[in-house]
């Protein structure tokens, strides 16, 4: 699963709480530290976009 932050972010900071292996607050958005989201992070990759206020976040599966 490859997840990608689009320019909508609002740097809310939900993401990275709900999935820190995946997602990272930097400055005014968040961004993806990883190329794929490891074994057993996919769930809550998930989470975190469908938890997004403005649905920034996309996931290819
Ligand atoms: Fe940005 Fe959405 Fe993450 Fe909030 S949850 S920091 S708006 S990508």
């Amino acid at each position: 699963m490859k997840a990608t932050v689009t320019d909508a972010c609002i740097a809310c900071g939900v993401c990275a709480d709900i999935c820190p292996d995946v997602f990272e607050m930097a400055g005014d958005r968040a961004k993806v530290i990883v190329e794929e989201a490891p074994t057993g992070t996919e769930n809550a990759c998930r989470e975190a976009a469908e938890s997004c206020p403005v649905d920034a976040i996309e996931l290819d599966e």
